[in-house]
């Protein structure tokens, strides 16, 4: 962990785009809440194969209008180079200084992957086109991704995103801190020298957090999951249960020196409110 204390701590919180009116209303004030605490940034989750992307625009818009720094999530998936760079110039127009880039999922029904395979393409596409301009954030897996063939190709592949030009990592969420901290080790050993930020998803929902986890491929160790199956529809005791997990995590890791904290708030201040309130910070 020796080479992450040397980072400054940063806090970023997560959105995505609403679907709804009710839902943007919703926003603001959660936008409201969470910047009291004055995050480096937001950001923006973009839609498979582009389909939020006015949404993803439009949030962003939104966050900065209210005085603060958006991220846009910007995934190259089923795309082309000439719509990568539209995109790209619209941000550098509206004062965008931050991307998360990824390479996203190719959403059912779609065929064709588009002009880019793999994040790292996207990253060194990114530098071409626009230089030093952006703060590029790419993705990275503690506990490796679904698809990789092995955990040291998967290693592999993250130091190619980091050499085609990334500024630093936020990784996919884990409950288990030592897979991030072996994790940072490894990269140590390769050589990769960037703050990898690690991702926190607040425990709110049982069943949406278990699909998600199949789905993403985050562990959610046993006892927590035995724990959340036995509280059924009892929310509070899931809510409080899940503050006191989530809090001794992060706490766990920035004891150890992790360079700050993403969290993903699904669009709810409250259980990011409480869990920044049980760090004190
Ligand atoms: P990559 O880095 O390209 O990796 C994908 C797979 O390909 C891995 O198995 C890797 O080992 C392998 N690989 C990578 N490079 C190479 C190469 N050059 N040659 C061979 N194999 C390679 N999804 C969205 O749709 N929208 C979002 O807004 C979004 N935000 C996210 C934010 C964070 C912080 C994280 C952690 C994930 C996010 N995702 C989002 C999910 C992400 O798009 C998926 O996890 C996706 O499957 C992989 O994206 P990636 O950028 O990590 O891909």
């Amino acid at each position: 962990m020796e080479s992450q204390k040397k980072f400054p701590q940063q806090f970023s919180f997560e959105f995505f785009p609403p679907k709804s009116p009710e839902g943007t209303d919703k926003l603001r004030g959660v936008l409201q809440q969470l910047g009291a605490l004055q995050p480096k940034y937001f950001s923006v989750t973009f839609g498979a194969g582009g389909s939020t992307q006015q949404g993803t625009f439009d949030t962003v818009q939104a966050i900065q209008q209210a005085g603060f720094k958006a991220a846009p999530h910007l995934s190259c998936i089923g795309s082309t180079r000439e719509n990568i760079r539209t995109i790209l110039a619209e941000y550098q127009q509206a004062g965008i200084a931050r991307i998360v880039t990824l390479r996203g999922d190719m959403p059912s029904g779609m065929q064709e992957a588009g002009e880019f395979r793999h994040a790292n393409e996207l990253v060194e596409f990114i530098r071409a086109e626009t230089g030093d301009h952006f703060h590029i954030e790419v993705a990275a897996y503690p506990e490796f991704h679904p698809q990789a063939p092995s955990a040291q190709t998967d290693l592999r592949n993250f130091k190619r995103k980091v050499e085609a030009g990334a500024s630093s990592a936020i990784t996919q969420y884990f409950f288990n801190p030592d897979a991030y901290f072996h994790f940072v080790e490894d990269c140590e050993e390769l050589g990769i020298d960037l703050p990898i930020v690690p991702g926190i998803m607040p425990i709110t929902n049982y069943t949406q957090l278990a699909r998600f986890s199949d789905m993403c491929g985050a562990e959610i160790p046993r006892w927590i999951r035995k724990r959340l199956e036995g509280y059924g529809d009892d929310r509070d005791a899931i809510r409080s249960f899940g503050e006191d997990v989530v809090s001794e995590l992060c706490h766990a890791l920035l004891e150890a020196g992790a360079p700050g904290l993403h969290f993903y708030t699904m669009n709810q201040a409250k259980p990011t409110l409480a869990i920044w309130k049980r760090l004190g910070l």
